[in-house]
């Protein structure tokens, strides 16, 4: 839903990043509140998945400018395992593997790290066995992948999945779902979709990355922003995902290309909507 007058949960200002001295990200500006779902839609290689590690702390990427507060305290001094406490999620577009882990004893560590930072008790095994088999409900996941290692061997769909039953344990604020569709069947997608529809509430925040209408045609953005070379190109409310799904990105090159003949910076502030 749209909520002007909601929490700001998160706020980035004319965001900088780049990896190995090359800059990717060249301004982004996008205000996050409470209750609120966006997506974020570009070609490949326009940095939508740089954005997502950025806002994680991935160590690669190295802020060059600008700024983003999560509820208002400076996002970018935080450690990255430290975002997670406070409620940041991000689910990966390619889910590692981590062979010798138990996906159960890593999904109980995470969530009683996250739990204690919110002044709950930490959850023994049984309890969180209990916890873990109520969430599963939500992706509709087989008890039997808590038992494998995380992620090792599981399908592309499976990841996804587990991906969000993370989610689903953690309940964080501000959810950032890098190319979850990518490499679903239209059942796994169903499922992955209803998961992340399910989680939402008016306290958090989704922020969906994605190249493809499809995901959106079962999760409603409140908001859509097309990303293109480092930077947001427009926003719109989520006719704009129709109209990319009706034009394609080509009007995207055209404007890019528009702004470089002009010389002008592309970087403005996105539009005001809502
Ligand atoms: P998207 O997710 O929109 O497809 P990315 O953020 O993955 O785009 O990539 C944006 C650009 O940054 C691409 O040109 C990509 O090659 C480059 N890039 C991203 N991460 C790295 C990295 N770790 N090392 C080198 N180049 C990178
Ligand atoms: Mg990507």
């Amino acid at each position: 839903m749209i909520c002007p007058d909601a929490p700001v949960l998160l706020e980035i200002r004319d965001l900088q990043a780049a990896v190995d001295d090359q800059p990717i990200l060249k301004g982004v500006n996008l205000t996050i509140r409470a209750g609120e779902i966006h997506a974020v839609m570009g070609r490949n290689g326009s940095g939508k998945s740089t954005l997502s590690k950025v806002l994680a702390g991935h160590p690669a990427y190295t802020v060059t400018g600008g700024s983003v507060h999560y509820r208002g305290n400076d996002l970018l001094d935080l450690a990255p395992e430290q975002r997670a406490r406070i409620g940041l999620f991000l689910g990966f577009q390619y889910p590692v593997e981590i062979p010798g882990v138990s996906n159960l004893e890593f999904l109980r560590v995470a969530t009683n790290a996250r739990r204690s930072e919110g002044g709950l008790e930490e959850l023994d095994t049984f309890a969180f066995e209990d916890l873990v088999r109520e969430r599963l409900e939500v992706v509709k996941m087989d008890p039997a992948f808590l038992e494998r290692s995380v992620n090792e061997g599981f399908s592309g769909g499976e990841k996804k999945r587990n991906e969000i039953l993370q989610m689903a344990l953690l309940e964080p604020l501000v959810a950032i779902l890098d190319e979850t569709d990518s490499g679903l069947d239209i059942d796994a997608l169903r499922i992955v979709a209803g998961g992340v529809n399910q989680l939402a509430s008016p306290e958090n925040a989704t922020l969906l990355i994605t190249h493809y209408q499809r995901l959106l045609d079962l999760i409603t953005p409140d908001y859509v922003h097309v990303m293109a070379a480092g930077r947001i190109l427009r926003s719109g409310g989520r006719e704009l995902a129709l109209e990319l799904e009706r034009t394609g990105y080509d009007w995207v090159d055209q404007e890019l290309e528009r702004f470089a003949a002009e010389g002008q910076q592309t970087g403005r502030a996105p539009l005001e909507v809502g």
